[in-house]
């Protein structure tokens, strides 16, 4: 992993048949197994006879024995929900990053609703100024009100027709999220996704159990099976009887996140019906690069990956060329972007003290690095010199990932467009500022073809600037044409919400 990019979620639900059935284990060992996803807040809602019972904090799910048993005696009910959040929207302040925690609970005229979700809004100010007119201030600057509130006065439009309600959802609310929520009056968990289906969402059964997750070993470790996926545009409603009811609700062309294969999802995760995990997916990414750079790879004495979302790769790479491949890039996890959450110097300062090398394997050799992506290029930078200070001969590097030259608007906090090296040097220049001989990227055909989805159904927009829903083509073009004339302050302010802020 090059940066500490970060998702905007990661979401789980369940809900049982039997109504004395407590799910609190089922969704605490599913979210915890989704806290990749989002680490700054958490939260667990669920439903019984006596009403919605909620627990939520800043930071990671606990895993104290105490703190767990308290959060088991008050999450009561046989329907629940749950949210591990990074914030993509609002500031990162501890007011917004307390005001933007999820589940969210909403009530209007008697209706009261539980919501958790996974992507991000593109559109969100604008509905923002039309939902406070309906409903009055909001309490939150996080999008999961606005989406919330949008679902509350599509119902009450449509008299508590689900269908109707999410269909409108659906053609209003531009950007990516596959949420859940749990409906007080009718005690029934409902999922839908955007419908391009850019973030990941499956569901799975076990005995009268049903669950959503945003990935599938959330449902693995708990036993479920018959895993499926919701499809983009689709709305799921499962009741407390266990009468699960599908309903494409809306279509488009579907356009899921490439990058979720190389560095957000874990290894062990097949997603959107690819029928192969991730990992499989990732050696591909590595033998895809030995054939595109074959006369950059020949030279080679040692395959390097930066752990741990490029292990995978380099596996498939060394398959391919048969060259050795060492771990010899070592990470405490236990240094994490929360301990240096203030400025440049102190992130410089993390990156040295995160990584450390075995000197006795990369000693005289040449060297091949491979990266899941560069964003920011700061990170692989100092991993470089710290290569070359151990002896390192020569540092090619291989980035299983196409170079990122736009920003993300549906929900990954890559960075801002101005701190996006690849969008502003070619890559013989990225090279020469990171210190290495040279930097080969995946090339798009190779990233489509490994992924075994076809290209049009998949969101490149990062790497290509073609993005598949329009508000957010609009917001790039203007992020860009605002950038490149140096008038920051007339940013539309949208852009705020794409910002990274540490
Ligand atoms: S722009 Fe890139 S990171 Fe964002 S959803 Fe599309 S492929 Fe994923």
């Amino acid at each position: 992993m090059s940066e500490e990019l970060s998702e905007a979620c990661g979401v789980f639900g369940v809900i049982s048949t039997s109504k004395t059935q407590n799910i609190f284990r089922e969704m605490y060992w599913g979210l915890l197994s989704l806290n990749h996803r989002g680490q700054q807040s958490y939260g667990f809602v669920t439903l019984n006879q006596g009403g919605f019972h909620k627990r939520e904090d800043l930071n990671l799910i606990p895993t104290d024995p105490r703190e767990v048993r308290s959060l088991e005696s008050t999450l009561i009910g046989p329907i629940g929900i749950a949210n591990a959040r990074y914030a993509t929207s609002g500031g990162s302040g501890l007011r917004h990053l307390q005001g933007g925690k999820q589940p969210l609970i909403v009530s209007h005229r008697g209706r009261r609703l539980a919501l958790s979700y996974n992507g991000n809004i593109v559109n969100a100010s604008a509905l923002r100024s039309k939902l406070e007119r309906k409903f009055g201030k909001f309490k939150t600057d996080a999008d999961t009100e606005v989406l919330a509130k949008h679902i509350l006065l599509s119902l009450d439009e449509s008299a508590g027709d689900y269908e109707r309600a999410i269909g409108e959802v659906l053609d209003i609310v531009e950007g990516a999220y596959s949420a859940m929520m749990i409906d007080s009056v009718d005690r029934s968990l409902y999922a839908f996704r955007d419908v391009r289906g850019i973030r990941p969402y499956c569901f799975g059964k076990r005995g009268d159990l049903y669950a959503f997750a945003s990935e599938s070993p959330a449902l693995d470790i708990n036993g479920f099976a018959e895993i499926d996926y919701v499809s983009p545009g689709e709305l799921i409603s499962v009741k407390s009887n266990g009468e699960m009811t599908r309903k494409q609700v809306r279509k488009a062309r579907p356009a899921f996140c490439s990058f979720e294969f190389a560095y957000f999802s874990r290894p062990d995760s097949i997603l959107n019906g690819t029928k192969k995990a991730v990992y499989k997916i990732r050696e591909e990414f590595g033998k895809s690069l030995s054939k595109t750079y074959s006369d950059k790879t020949e030279p080679i004495d040692l395959i390097v990956s930066i752990p741990e979302t490029a292990d995978d790769s380099a596996y498939g790479l060394h398959e391919a060329t048969g060259i050795p491949w060492e771990r010899a890039v070592r990470k405490n996890r236990y240094v994490t972007r929360r301990a240096f959450i203030s400025g440049t110097g102190e992130r410089d300062d993390v990156i040295d003290k995160k990584v450390n090398i075995v000197s006795d394997l990369v000693r005289g050799k040449r060297i091949g690095v491979i990266e899941d992506s560069i964003v920011r290029g700061d990170t692989s930078k100092a991993n470089i010199a710290k290569l070359i200070a151990a002896g390192s001969k020569s540092v090619d590097v291989f980035i299983t990932f196409p170079r990122i030259t736009n920003p993300c608007l549906y929900g990954v906090d890559m960075a801002t467009y101005g701190e996006l090296i690849g969008a502003r040097m070619e890559p013989e220049r990225i090279a020469k500022w990171l210190g290495a001989d040279s930097v080969n990227f995946q090339t798009i055909d190779g990233l489509v073809n490994s992924i075994g989805i076809s290209q049009e159904n998949l969101c490149l927009a990062c790497v290509t600037g073609s993005y598949p829903t329009a508000t957010a083509q609009k917001l790039a073009v203007e992020i860009i044409r605002q950038h490149k004339t140096g008038k920051t302050a007339t940013i539309v302010k949208e852009k705020r919400v794409y910002e990274r802020r540490d």
